[in-house]
C-alpha cells in the first residue's frame, strides 16, 4: 500500500504557493488567538502532516451547518480546508450514493481506524429505537455508536449535535439528545451555533491537524478560544447600551442610529461566541450588524427560552444578590444579565472541577 499523502506534498501537487500557505496558517493562528510565531510552528506541522481524514455524519438536522462550511464566502479557506482533510465521507457532498455511501464509510473506518476524526451535525433520536431517523436502514443512534468506537476525536458541529438544538425543543416528540449524551468515552468537542461560523469549523480542525489534538474547552466542551466572550462583550453597539440608548421598534430612530438592540429581544449579553469578532460572509457583518438582535443560537436550549422579541428577564430569580450588587454600583440592566450569565458559567465551571 503507498504511504499516505502528506498535507506539504498535496498543497504542491495542487498549485498552492508556500507565501498562500502561509497566509492561511498566519490567519488560522491570528483567529484562534495564538502568538505570531504560532503560524510557522502550524505551517511547519501541517506540511510535514498528513491529511486528516475526516468522516463526517449529519443526523437529525436542516444541513445549515454543512450550507455555512460550503457557501463560505472565502474560497482560499474553503480550498484549504479541503486540501487540509481528506473527507472520507459526507453524505451531502459525496458523489457515491446508496450501497456504494454505505461501503465508503466502511472504508473509510477501516482505513484509518483509531486515527479519523469524527464530525457530526444534527441531534439523534433516542425514542421509539431510533426510528425517526435512519441511514441505510440504521439508526442514527447505531450508526454513530459505530463510527465512534474507531474515532480519535468527534466534533459535534452546530447546536443540535452539541446540545439537542431545536429537535430537542419541548416537547421533543424523537426524543432528540445531544453526541456527548450518548458517546461517554471520546474526546468531543462543541462547535454549537445556528450555523457555526465556517471559519470556526476550519479553526479547530487545522488546530486538530496541528497539534493532533482538541484546543482547550470550556464547561460544555466549546473551545475557549473562540467562545470565551459574549456576543454583548464584543458588540460594535455596545458604547449605545453604555449610554442607555436603544431602540424601541427595528424601524425607530433609534435602530436607524444603530442602537442597542436589548429592548428588542438581544440575546448577545448572555449568549457565547464569536459573531461580533469573526463576522459572517467573509468578515463582512453578523445578525446585530444587519439590524436584528442576537437569538442566543448557540447556547444550549436556545429554542426553549421564550421569544426572540422579549428582553432578557432580569432578576433573575437564583442571583438576586449580584443583580441588587450590579445595580446597587450603577450598572445598566444588559450589565446585569451579562454578569449573571458569566456567574452561572462560572459556578457550573467550579462544579465540574471539584
Ligand atoms: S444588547 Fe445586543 S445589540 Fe446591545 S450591545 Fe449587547 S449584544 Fe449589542
Ligand atoms: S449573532 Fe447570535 S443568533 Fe446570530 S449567529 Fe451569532 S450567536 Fe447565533
Amino acid at each position: 500500500m503507498n504511504e499516505p499523502d502528506t498535507l506539504g506534498a498535496s498543497l504542491t501537487r495542487s498549485g498552492v504557493s508556500r507565501r498562500s500557505f502561509l497566509k492561511f496558517c498566519t490567519a488560522m493562528a491570528s483567529l484562534m488567538a495564538l502568538p505570531p510565531s504560532a503560524a510557522y510552528a502550524m505551517a511547519d506541522a501541517l506540511n510535514r502532516a498528513q491529511r486528516q481524514s475526516v468522516i463526517w455524519l449529519s443526523f437529525q438536522e436542516c444541513t445549515g451547518c454543512v450550507e455555512s462550511l460550503t457557501r463560505s464566502f472565502d474560497p482560499t479557506l474553503e480550498q484549504m480546508i479541503f486540501e487540509m482533510i481528506s473527507l472520507d465521507y459526507q453524505e451531502t457532498l459525496q458523489a457515491a450514493s446508496g450501497e456504494a455511501a454505505e461501503l465508503a464509510r466502511k472504508q473509510a473506518m477501516k482505513s484509518s481506524y483509531g486515527k479519523y476524526v469524527l464530525i457530526v451535525d444534527g441531534s439523534i433520536p433516542t425514542k421509539d429505537g431510533g426510528v425517526y431517523s435512519t441511514i441505510a436502514g440504521i439508526s442514527n443512534y447505531d450508526m454513530l455508536v459505530e463510527t465512534a468506537k474507531g474515532a480519535a476525536a468527534i466534533v459535534a458541529v452546530g447546536t443540535c449535535s452539541a446540545y439537542g438544538g431545536i429537535p430537542h425543543a419541548n416537547p421533543n416528540p424523537t426524543g432528540a439528545v445531544a453526541v456527548s449524551d450518548i458517546i461517554k468515552d471520546k474526546p468531543i468537542m462543541n462547535v454549537p451555533g445556528c450555523p457555526p461560523i465556517p471559519s470556526v469549523i476550519a479553526g479547530v480542525l487545522a488546530y486538530f491537524v496541528t497539534y493532533g489534538k482538541l484546543p482547550e474547552l470550556d464547561h460544555i466542551g466549546r473551545p475557549k478560544v473562540f467562545f470565551a466572550d459574549t456576543i454583548h462583550d464584543r458588540c460594535y453597539r455596545r458604547p449605545f447600551y453604555d449610554q442607555g440608548k436603544f431602540a424601541k421598534t427595528f424601524d425607530d430612530e433609534g435602530a436607524r442610529n444603530g442602537w442597542c438592540l436589548y429592548e428588542l429581544g438581544c440575546k448577545g449579553p448572555t449568549t457565547y461566541n464569536a459573531c461580533a469578532t469573526i463576522k459572517w460572509n467573509g468578515g463582512i457583518s453578523f445578525p446585530i450588524e444587519s439590524g436584528h438582535g442576537c437569538l442566543g443560537c448557540s447556547e444550549p436550549n436556545f429554542w426553549d427560552k421564550g421569544s426572540f422579541y422579549q428582553p432578557l428577564p432580569t432578576p433573575l430569580a437564583d442571583n438576586a444578590p449580584v443583580i441588587a450588587a450590579a445595580t446597587l454600583g450603577g450598572i445598566a440592566v444588559g450589565t446585569v444579565a451579562a454578569v449573571v450569565s458569566r456567574k452561572h458559567q462560572a459556578d457550573i465551571s467550579t462544579k465540574e472541577e471539584k
